[in-house]
């Protein structure tokens, strides 16, 4: 039986980089394989594509891109030439922001865990901190003492009520403890904080709950109006999702599939029939894989207008509430979806060999840290280039292996289909890599240095390439 396809949606800059083979090795043999190659365009494209949901409902908004999904300093750079901001998560991230001249506005921190040193450069650059805690309210307001300042904070919010039930989240204040917090708190104990708006990030995918939350906290936003706080604005996080996938059918076609092999039904599709997630109890199976939704119907503007479209019980969409609090300014951080189709990873093959059920191992000169998520297999079909062309076709089946000494380490839990068996030199990429996959949980086990990250940029019909840290 033959193995599912999964064809990525490509992106023109991504099919002309590539056809220029010989330049592609050079650059595997000078920065060593892998590498990662962005390309900023499609990065523009995806922010201007949810600035124009924002402005077909004329709402006031600003775009933070989620600096966590990518490290890469040459899109701080691009965010910065084209007006939007950085969220940060750390204080590096803060430091290459401040350093690359954001207007301090511009800039968000949200990191998870912030310490003295994070919010003394804060406060020192007038960069306003989202705070998650007491402990974070403590520090900050000591800290812009000691400085003789005043701080702009946003407030954190957790605990929003979906369908009856608070969906739970280790972040944030909830809604009773914010309300205190912001009406007695900054006037007594946080004298040195100044309150000026509200953030959530919210897990998974729903459209619903992201208008529920943002609805809630409009809620608290008119509370605190009749005390005369004023909001200015409200940052409903990231998550947005984006699309990998060209074809409905190869998607579902690889779901039944997975379900059939482990089964026992057909033959394996993933490694030692791998369920990515599913559970088999008793000839039964259980869940659902535990991947992305590589496809889906809704990536980024859509998914931005289910938001800005979705009613409350009086039937009132979101978006005329917002146009009735036309003051407040509406934030969202959106990482994935910000560099779909910006970058791609691509590695040199090193060796081929049969395993001892026969299967073609093609081992590559990386590692698995180097592509890598939190989704149980990153389902898309690499791109195989050839460094010379085969007149004829001798198909083989197998798995791309890689550099850390372990029986698990595979690159793709899927069993892929080549048309050639590749051959030592020839190159893999693996498209679509900006948004986590590349730099996420990459790590230097072996000593195997990081991947070099390189931009590539259209000029005068030609792409020039320079290393992230140049460009
Ligand atoms: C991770 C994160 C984001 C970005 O999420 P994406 O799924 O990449 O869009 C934005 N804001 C916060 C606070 C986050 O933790």
């Amino acid at each position: 039986m033959s193995l599912p396809k999964l064809t990525p949606i490509i992106h023109e800059w991504i099919s002309e980089f590539l056809k220029n083979k010989k330049k592609l090795a050079e650059l595997v043999d000078k920065h060593h394989s892998p590498i990662n190659v962005h390309n900023p365009q499609p990065f523009k494209e995806n922010f201007e594509e949810f600035s124009q949901v924002f402005k077909k409902y004329n709402i006031k908004h600003k775009i933070y891109f989620a600096r966590k999904a990518n490290k890469s300093r040459s899109m701080v750079k691009e965010a910065k030439k084209l007006g939007f901001g950085v969220d940060t998560a750390s204080y590096r991230e803060l430091e290459q922001c401040i350093h690359e001249g954001l207007d301090p506005e511009n800039i968000a921190i949200t990191a998870a865990v912030k310490n003295r040193r994070l919010i003394d450069l804060a406060i020192q650059n007038q960069v306003p901190i989202v705070l998650d805690n007491l402990d974070e309210c403590e520090l900050a307001n000591a800290t812009a003492i000691q400085l003789g300042k005043k701080i702009n904070i946003g407030i954190r919010l957790g605990g929003f009520e979906h369908e009856g039930e608070i969906l739970y989240t280790r972040f944030g204040f909830t809604f009773s403890q914010a309300f205190h917090l912001i009406k007695e708190g900054f006037k007594d104990q946080f004298q040195n904080l100044n309150f000026t708006g509200f953030h959530f990030h919210l897990n998974g995918y729903s459209p619903e709950q992201r208008a529920n939350a943002l609805f809630q906290t409009l809620n608290m936003v008119d509370l605190l109006a009749e005390k005369e706080i004023k909001t200015q604005f409200i940052d409903i996080g990231g998550g947005f999702l984006m699309n990998y996938l060209h074809d409905k059918n190869e998607w579902e076609d690889f779901h039944q599939s997975l379900k059939n092999a482990v089964l026992g039904k057909r033959s394996p599709i993933t490694f030692a029939n791998d369920p990515l997630g599913m559970a088999l109890v008793d000839g039964k199976l259980h869940g659902e894989p535990k991947v992305y939704p590589y496809y889906n119907t809704t990536p980024r503007a859509v998914f931005l207008e289910q938001i800005l479209t979705f009613e409350n019980a009086e039937g009132i969409a979101l978006y005329e509430v917002l146009n009735k609090h036309a003051e407040i300014e509406i934030r969202i951080e959106p990482g994935r979806s910000l560099l779909d189709q910006v970058g791609i990873t691509v590695a040199r093959v090193a060796f081929r060999k049969q395993d001892m059920n026969g299967d073609w191992l093609v081992g590559l000169e990386m590692n698995r840290t180097q592509m890598f998520s939190s989704s149980a297999d990153f389902l898309l079909d690499p791109i195989i280039i050839s460094m010379e062309t085969k007149q004829t076709q001798q198909p083989v089946e197998g798995f791309l292996v890689g550099a850390y000494c372990l029986e698990q380490e595979l690159i793709l839990k899927r069993k892929l289909a080549f048309e050639n068996l590749p051959e030592i030199g020839d190159l893999i990429c693996f498209p679509n890599t900006a948004g986590y996959m590349m730099h996420f949980y990459e790590s230097e086990a072996h000593l195997f240095e990081l991947a070099t990250n390189l931009v590539a940029t259209k000029d005068n019909g030609e792409f020039k390439v320079a290393r992230d840290e140049e460009y």
